[in-house]
């Protein structure tokens, strides 16, 4: 099915050290919608930022989508210190509790140990968001589980225009956007999470 279609690039502008976020600057807040990937084009958000002229010390809200690595690993430094130290952050109780439970599998210790190492500390500035809530002014949670159990994505809205930020709810421009009812092996719920590919895209189109 994907062969001969044209897959656009990516635009990968984050991971490691640190490693996420798009920024929104709108509305005299500067937030974070933090994602990021495991390649060697990713890891370049503080350039990314400091070319934008922002400070992460002047990011004032940081919008998770879900606790995996490769979403949060940028909140805080190796040594342990905050990358947005002025910053509150944002993120379902569902995957705040999921993402710091060491009881779970040995096969997602990296998931885990970097879950806490990036939430825990920051746990005074942490916020829980829920099912429609409007998280900062103009942006409202949307749930979308499957992918993690408290997957959410986030509708921004400004003015007229609108934008949604769908993390990690489909991971492949064609199979999943095309063919929504594809199972993705890393989903937790593969099964629920097709089925909110077919809610939020059919709302999308809506
Ligand atoms: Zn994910």
């Amino acid at each position: 099915m994907v062969g001969g279609r044209f897959i656009p690039r990516f635009n990968c502008r984050n991971t490691p050290n640190p490693r996420s976020a798009d920024v929104d600057a709108s509305r005299d807040r500067a937030v974070a919608f933090a994602h990021n990937l495991f390649r060697p084009t990713t890891g370049r958000l503080l350039n990314s930022l400091k070319q934008a002229g922002i400070d992460p010390k002047d990011i004032d809200a940081v919008v998770t989508t879900h606790a995996h690595v490769d979403h949060l690993g940028g909140n805080n430094a190796d040594v342990g210190t905050s990358i947005f130290p002025n910053a509150q952050f944002y993120i379902t109780q569902a995957d705040y509790d999921f993402g710091t439970d060491e009881s779970k599998p040995k096969e997602l210790k990296t998931f885990i140990d970097t879950a806490r190492k990036n939430l825990i500390p920051n746990k005074d500035r942490l916020h829980f968001i829920k099912d429609g809530d409007e998280v900062l002014l103009g942006v409202h949670a949307i749930l979308a589980p499957g992918h993690t159990v408290g997957h959410t994505i986030f509708m921004i809205n400004s003015g007229k225009e609108s934008l949604c930020y769908i993390g990690d709810l489909a991971h492949h421009p064609i199979l999943l956007l095309e063919k929504p009812y594809t199972e993705f092996a890393y989903d937790a719920d593969p099964k629920q999470s097709a089925r909110s590919h077919v809610k939020m895209l059919t709302m999308l189109a809506e």
